[in-house]
């Protein structure tokens, strides 16, 4: 037998075992140091009440025979994809309950999406890039073509005409760099995707953290329904990373290569998905109900914050960044000239902080470095009170 030889293609993702490494062998040499983790990619607060709520009943459900539950149906409880179109319909996109399948997560979806197309279309990624794009795509045997992110353009690609892609993946908010792009600069993409015959597979996972007049999903743009398929997650919206619930929408007209998109993707999970639990579908539900959206800026609000103190203080140093304002991300310039590397160790060492080597999400990363808002308030305060004492 021989494996997928495309796996020897990946390159090896070092990153977080690399930052892990280097904080240890700190900490051990100095225990009395007291670190502060401002690269931490995870929500840190709990759940909202009515959402512990729901789930707690959905359990309970589970207990006796009347209510109990069973399979779920592969595409998601109606209740769930309703709330979700009603969500959608709130910021002005139209998406019906039935070109919406819940799934446990974004990620899975981004990468599971691969299965859909043929290996033999050309993908297209932004760079710096979220990597589960690009290593779902080697996986699948597929040619990658980058499209540079830089201080040029803020962090946000636009489309070359001249260079053909059928799949392209955009990521606004943007993990890592937090940029977003503005309806203009969309339409210019889903332009490109419809005269190429391509499929933007457009991840808005960071949507929730959108405050200014921007797009919030790919569907508030004319000409997407043609071309586009839509990831979302309540990981970062609702605090869901450990709960799993995302959902992706692809409009019933949607369609490519005389097929209907909506009937190969219900198909390929009807096949390798059996659905998300009922008292996660019942948490789900009650995120996008008044009391939940109400309960989520709560917690929407604390991560903003904490991005607001750490621009603020990059603002006052004078640091070029993008992000910070609508998305948990902060991306900047290394100062100095430093590599993305030199100032991971320089802000480790000098004031025991830690972020992202921004090197580590593709090669217009190197000079960048990520730092995240999903830390606690005190710590973060105290992380730039620090980094400000020492580019000062
Ligand atoms: N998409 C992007 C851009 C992300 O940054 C993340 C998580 O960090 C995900 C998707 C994953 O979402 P989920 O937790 O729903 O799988």
């Amino acid at each position: 037998m021989k494996i997928n030889q495309h796996f020897d293609e990946l390159v090896p993702n070092y990153l977080f075992a690399e930052i892990a490494k280097r904080v240890r062998d700190y900490q051990t040499a100095h225990p009395e140091k007291d670190i502060i983790r401002l690269g931490i990619g995870d929500v840190t607060l709990p759940l909202a009440p009515v959402v512990v709520d729901a789930m707690k009943k959905g359990a309970d459900d589970l207990s006796k025979k009347e209510t109990f539950k069973g399979y779920p149906d592969y595409e998601g409880y109606e209740f769930v994809r309703k709330a979700i179109s009603d969500y959608y319909s709130s910021f002005g996109a139209k998406v019906d309950a039935d070109e919406i399948l819940i799934s446990d997560g974004a990620k899975s979806d981004c990468g599971n999406i691969c299965d859909i197309f043929s290996g033999d279309n050309v993908v297209l990624v932004t760079d710096p890039v979220y990597p589960v794009y690009v290593d779902s795509n080697i996986m699948a045997g597929r040619k990658i073509i980058y499209a540079d992110c830089n201080k040029e353009n803020n962090f946000k690609a636009k489309p070359d005409f001249s260079v053909h892609a059928d799949i392209i993946y955009l990521c606004s908010p943007n993990n890592p760099t937090g940029s977003a792009y503005t309806k203009e600069e969309l339409a210019e993409w889903v332009k490109y995707a419809n005269e190429n015959d391509a499929v933007i597979l457009y991840d808005s996972a960071y949507e929730a953290f959108i405050s200014e007049e921007l797009p919030r999903s790919i569907f508030m743009i004319e000409g997407a329904r043609k071309c586009a398929i839509e990831f979302c997650s309540l990981s970062k919206t609702a605090g869901f990373t450990g709960t799993r619930c995302g959902y992706t929408v692809i409009p019933k007209e949607l369609e490519r290569d005389g097929h209907n998109i909506y009937k190969l993707w219900y198909r390929r999970q009807a096949t390798k998905f059996n659905g998300v639990s009922w008292p996660v579908q019942c948490a789900a539900a009650a995120v996008f109900s008044a009391e939940g959206q109400e309960q989520i800026k709560v917690n929407l609000g604390y991560y903003k914050e904490n991005a607001r103190i750490i621009s603020q203080a990059l603002d006052e140093l004078g640091i070029y960044y993008t992000g910070g304002k609508n998305s948990p991300y902060i991306w900047l310039e290394c100062p100095k000239g430093m590599s993305s590397w030199e100032f991971f160790d320089y802000l480790l060492n000098e004031a025991n902080v830690v972020g992202t080597p921004g090197a580590g999400f593709g090669k217009n990363g190197e000079g960048f470095f990520r730092l995240t808002s999903f830390g606690d308030r005190d710590k973060t305060i105290e992380a730039v009170r620090r980094i400000k004492a020492l580019l000062s």
